[in-house]
């Protein structure tokens, strides 16, 4: 672990009101469509990965909550994906629970009701 890096339940604020209260619609095998309880908007969050690994040792195995946002990492696809806190440096980035690799979170089809 470096440092010291905390990671968090991912947690995704909506591109237009900056709203936390956003929620999965959907499933992976379809879309990664969220809706924001606040303003109505819908978008689908996506990450770019920064081509650096974390060192983070061995993260605790953690099932994907789909009650919750869900982004999948862009390089392995997998879809527990931590939000990086208290490293100011790293501010808004995600790193995959699986490949460990540093992501940037990104929003596509962003629809404003
Ligand atoms: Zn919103
Ligand atoms: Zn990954």
């Amino acid at each position: 672990m470096d440092g010291n890096m905390k990671l968090l339940p991912l947690t995704i604020s909506c591109p237009a009101c900056n709203s936390q209260d956003v929620a999965y619609t959907c499933s992976p095998s379809c879309c990664f469509n969220h809706v924001c309880a606040n303003c109505y908007t819908t978008f689908e969050p996506f990450t770019r990965a920064l081509g650096k690994e974390l060192s983070l040792g061995d993260l605790p195995e953690t099932e994907v909550d789909f009650s919750r946002p869900v982004v999948s990492c862009e390089r392995c696809h997998h879809l527990v994906v931590y939000s990086i806190a208290e490293d100011e440096a790293l501010e808004n980035k995600l790193v995959c629970a699986s490949c460990h690799m540093l992501l940037e979170l990104d929003f596509s089809r962003v629809n404003s009701r």
